[in-house]
């Protein structure tokens, strides 16, 4: 049975990190592990300044994306790996696109097939780095497994094929590694699986393998129940359900992506969160069981929230007939929910603040008028008590509250 091993960008940020990822894949080599990678520190945001460069017709893309080239390449040399071929012609092959490409296509669409480079170009220098080393393993290319439709950024996966091209491309025990976040539609355009989506690959492929378990390498040391940078005291859980992870992630906890975890609750694998920095801690366990004692109080911030307050414009009731014209809006412009509430004639939910927002308000208004709160932040609190949520509001001002027997939720803002 395999075990699937998931490595962010911070774990193989620079040659001392990839040498310790090294260490740790060695270690589970008996497991039959599948390498799922994403791409170096921080190169996903830097390729999306070199596509916005390059979509705004800024000649400074090319500047950017030999530096980000050589930050590849200097790490290949830390390494003493021979990867700066390799990793000199797939930049020749992303610049040679780029420069000859005549912008028949999506935003979203240009966005897949040059953000996924990142993970393309990490996977070439680890597996190259790892072969040379001693560490035998074959490099897989994730899209021509992960099989998608093309609702470019925001995929839906095609769960039968990806299963089927799955179980056929690892059939053997070997060390495998491919890359997270990036698949293909069955036409073979490149998509990707949004931002962070490494862990989603990784649960995708467990799932198709029914792997023994999945771990995710971070650089803390578990799942906490508060963000430790903005709780000092905040500390690492080690067992949670399926359902408590799920909760968590979905309203913002960002230790996991959200989809994470429905794939391997499905199948009832094990998802283990361990700490690359140390191994030997525990980390945390996440699995169909509940545990023994209570939940601490879990707190999530989730930022740059946009609060929608939607009235129809003649005073009328807001009914289900409303409501049914303003899910199928949101639904058509892909803005997800986070809260909801309704009064007798105002509807109010609370979103990301992202560009298809204003599109989706635009519809709206035909039959509806929209007040628009930018700047709110999202305050989940499962488990909660009266002084928890006293100790963290403290500073903001409510606009609006939701509580249920387990959770409170509060769109907030600064005072
Ligand atoms: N590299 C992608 C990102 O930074 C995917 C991932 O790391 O999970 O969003």
């Amino acid at each position: 049975m395999k075990t699937v091993l998931k490595f962010g960008g911070a774990s193989i940020q620079d040659a001392e990190r990839i040498r310790n990822v090294r260490g740790i894949v060695q270690s589970y080599q008996e497991k039959e592990p599948i390498l799922v990678v994403s791409a170096l520190g921080k190169t996903t945001n830097d390729l999306e300044e070199i596509l916005k460069q390059w979509y705004q017709q800024n000649p400074i893309w090319k500047t950017s994306l030999n530096q980000l080239l050589a930050i590849h390449l200097n790490i290949a040399t830390a390494l003493s790996s021979n990867a700066s071929h390799a990793l000199q012609a797939l930049f020749g092959e992303l610049e040679s696109f780029l420069s000859n490409e005549n912008r028949s296509k999506t935003f979203d669409q240009y966005y897949d097939h040059i953000i996924a480079y990142g993970e393309l170009a990490s996977t070439t220098l680890l597996a190259i780095y790892f072969q040379e080393s001693g560490l035998a393993c074959e490099w897989v290319d994730a899209r021509k497994i992960i099989r998608t439709d093309n609702h470019f950024r925001d995929v839906n996966i095609d769960w039968k094929e990806t299963e089927h091209l799955a179980k056929e491309r690892f059939h053997t025990n070997k060390l495998y590694l491919t890359q997270g976040f990036i698949g293909a539609t069955a036409n073979g355009e490149t998509t990707t699986l949004g931002r962070e989506g490494s862990d989603y690959t990784a649960s995708i492929l467990s799932y198709c393998l029914e792997a023994k378990e999945m771990i995710i390498w971070k650089d803390v040391a578990g799942v906490m129940n508060a963000d430790p940078k903005l709780v000092p005291e905040a500390s690492v859980l080690s067992k949670i359900s399926y359902r408590e992870a799920v909760e968590m992630t979905y309203f913002g906890a960002k230790v996991i992506h959200p989809k994470t975890i429905k794939p391997l609750q499905n199948k009832h694998i094990p998802l283990l969160v361990k700490c690359f920095l140390d191994p030997s801690l525990e980390g945390t366990i996440i699995s169909e069981a509940t545990p023994q004692t209570p939940y601490p109080p879990i707190i999530v911030w989730k930022d740059q929230q946009v609060l929608l307050s939607i009235q129809d414009k003649d005073f009328s009731f807001i009914a289900e007939k409303h409501l049914t014209s303003i899910f199928n809006l949101f639904n058509q412009h892909r803005v997800h929910i986070h809260l909801m509430q309704n009064s007798a004639i105002s509807f109010s939910v609370c979103v990301d603040a992202n560009p298809r927002v204003s599109d989706l308000i635009k519809d709206l208004s035909h039959q509806f008028d929209v007040v628009r709160n930018e700047g709110m932040r999202l305050l989940t609190i499962r488990h909660y008590d009266e002084s928890t949520i006293a100790k963290h509001l403290a500073g903001n001002e409510v606009l609006v509250e939701q509580r249920s027997r387990s959770t409170i939720q509060l769109v907030t803002r600064k005072k």
